[in-house]
């Protein structure tokens, strides 16, 4: 009988070999596969793209009322001055000094050079600096994700980084530093951010 079994396998032996070789493979990569399936999701799914930008999102929504909750900033006017420039960011207005037509995110206020510069809201000095095109320039930011920049002052500063400031106190004078808006004489550019988009400035006035 077991003669007759294997008698009968003769010839087929080659063909059951490469049949268990072929199952062989095949349970192997099966299990490869389901190996690397398990491995793989954590891998390719983009866990670490969804992960923070859900977390984001989750922690970013206590922060959303507060932004619609949140007091718009009342502003002093920081000189005493005629606007010789409007802000314009979606319209274009004449630039005397590149001499065309292009958008001004701030308001330009003429006043004689050593006019006082007040700062138009209660806040901090972020920082003071030296613009290549808009001079010597003073930033506060305030409540509420508001930042107010003060452009070409005289060098002379009256505040430092990190110095609290209170509306109308004294931050610098008036200059004519700004190299990019000489043709419009002694002035300030003043500028209002909220959430880092510019706002017209006109439009807080106390
Ligand atoms: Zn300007």
């Amino acid at each position: 009988m077991k003669k007759d079994f294997w008698k009968r396998l003769d010839g087929k032996g080659y063909y059951i070999a490469l049949i268990l070789c072929a199952v062989a493979i095949g349970i192997s990569g099966f299990v490869y596969y389901r190996t690397a399936g398990l491995e793989a999701p954590p891998a390719d799914v983009p866990v670490d793209a969804t992960g923070p930008l859900e977390g984001a999102s989750l922690s970013d929504k206590p922060t959303t009322p507060t932004q619609t909750e949140r007091k718009p900033l009342k502003l002093q006017m920081p000189v005493e001055g005629q606007i010789v420039r409007p802000h314009c960011v979606d319209c274009l207005s004449y630039d005397p000094t590149t001499r065309d037509w292009r958008t001004h995110e701030g308001l330009d206020l003429a006043a004689e050079t050593g006019t006082p510069v007040t700062a138009a809201a209660d806040g901090t000095v972020y920082t003071t600096y030296q613009d290549e095109t808009m001079g010597t320039t003073v930033v506060l930011s305030h409540e509420g994700g508001y930042v107010t920049t003060y452009a070409s002052l005289s060098p002379e500063l009256k505040v430092q980084t990190g110095q609290e400031v209170h509306t109308g106190d004294v931050i610098g004078t008036v200059g004519n530093t700004a190299l990019l808006e000489t043709a419009l004489g002694d002035h300030i550019h003043f500028t209002v951010l909220l959430d880092d988009e510019p706002v017209d400035p006109a439009t807080m006035l106390e």
